[in-house]
């Protein structure tokens, strides 16, 4: 049995009554070619994954092969009797039924990774909660080196690009504070049972110990960051008075204090630009 062949997947998952939920995101992938690569991506000495959604256990076998431990989260029970069938012989492989969003991780890493020198993470991401799910793995500074994820391509292309590009967005921003991010490869949607309506891309993000700009205060830092994106074609000076609820004279002097123009549209601004206005309006 191969389980990333389309009929192998198919007769199993019948064998087992299982019927595919859409609320949960669920293509799996029927192409031979992508677990390898994504598996290549975080595997190195002495690493523990940890996997989210391994769903009828494709990527998660590769893993198993590629890595010393891993250990899978997955939230639909209905799965057990088929990742009973197909992870017989995987040993170094654990599965958590739960909730990726509602978990310890910290807790669940120390846990289980304490034997491993390396924390890395891999999945065909779930659709629905891509970016949540990216952003709790950034925001929580979990002890990981390596994120290797399936997105949507639109996804990808965002997560990806450069800020202060017409294709970044506040969660890009978000992403380059955190980590360095690249598009790995690009999967078609004929690779998935069944075929979302949506290509997809495989994307890596390589934390950082840093960040890449000083700020003094996060929260202010990330709230300005979405005020610029939140109206994209608004000028900065009213998009950021009105969400922050500051005196347009105040942004003003701050804009003239770092040199940037009063007529400028904050998805325009460079992360370092972004981290000078946060700090200049600090109090
Ligand atoms: N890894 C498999 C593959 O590549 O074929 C399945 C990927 S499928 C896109 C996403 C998987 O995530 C499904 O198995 C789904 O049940 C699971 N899932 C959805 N929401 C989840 C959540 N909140 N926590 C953990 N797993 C979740």
């Amino acid at each position: 049995m191969k389980i990333s062949n389309k009929k192998d997947l198919k007769s199993v998952l019948e064998s087992q009554g299982f019927s595919f939920k859409k609320s949960l995101g669920q293509n799996f992938l029927i192409d031979d070619t992508v677990c390898p690569r994504m598996a290549d991506a975080v595997s190195e000495k002495n690493v523990g994954v940890l996997e989210i959604g391994p769903g009828a256990g494709v990527l998660t076998a590769q893993l198993s092969a590629a890595c010393k431990k891993v250990v899978s989260v997955e939230l639909d029970t209905r799965l057990k009797p088929v990742l009973e069938q197909t992870l017989g012989g995987c040993d170094n492989v654990k599965i958590i039924w739960n909730d990726i969003l509602k978990i310890d991780l910290k807790t669940v890493l120390a846990e289980e990774f304490a034997d491993c020198d390396t924390i890395n993470i891999c999945a065909n991401l779930p659709y629905y909660i891509t970016s949540p799910v990216i952003m709790m793995l950034l925001e929580s500074r979990l002890p990981i080196n390596t994120i290797a994820v399936m997105v949507q391509k639109e996804a990808a292309d965002r997560l990806c690009a450069t800020v202060g590009s017409r294709a970044a967005g506040a969660v890009t921003v978000a992403v380059n504070y955190y980590a360095e991010a690249q598009t790995l490869f690009d999967v078609p949607r004929g690779s998935f049972m069944p075929p979302p309506n949506v290509d997809s891309a495989v994307i890596k993000l390589t934390l950082r110990d840093n960040p890449p700009v000083e700020v003094k205060d996060e929260k202010l830092f990330f709230k300005i960051v979405k005020a610029c994106f939140a109206q994209r074609r608004k000028i900065l000076l009213n998009t950021v008075c009105n969400t922050l609820g500051l005196e347009k004279e105040i942004l003003r002097n701050a804009l003239n204090e770092i040199g940037i123009s009063e007529t400028v549209r904050g998805e325009t601004l460079t992360i370092e630009q972004l981290a000078a206005l946060a700090n200049a309006l600090y109090q």
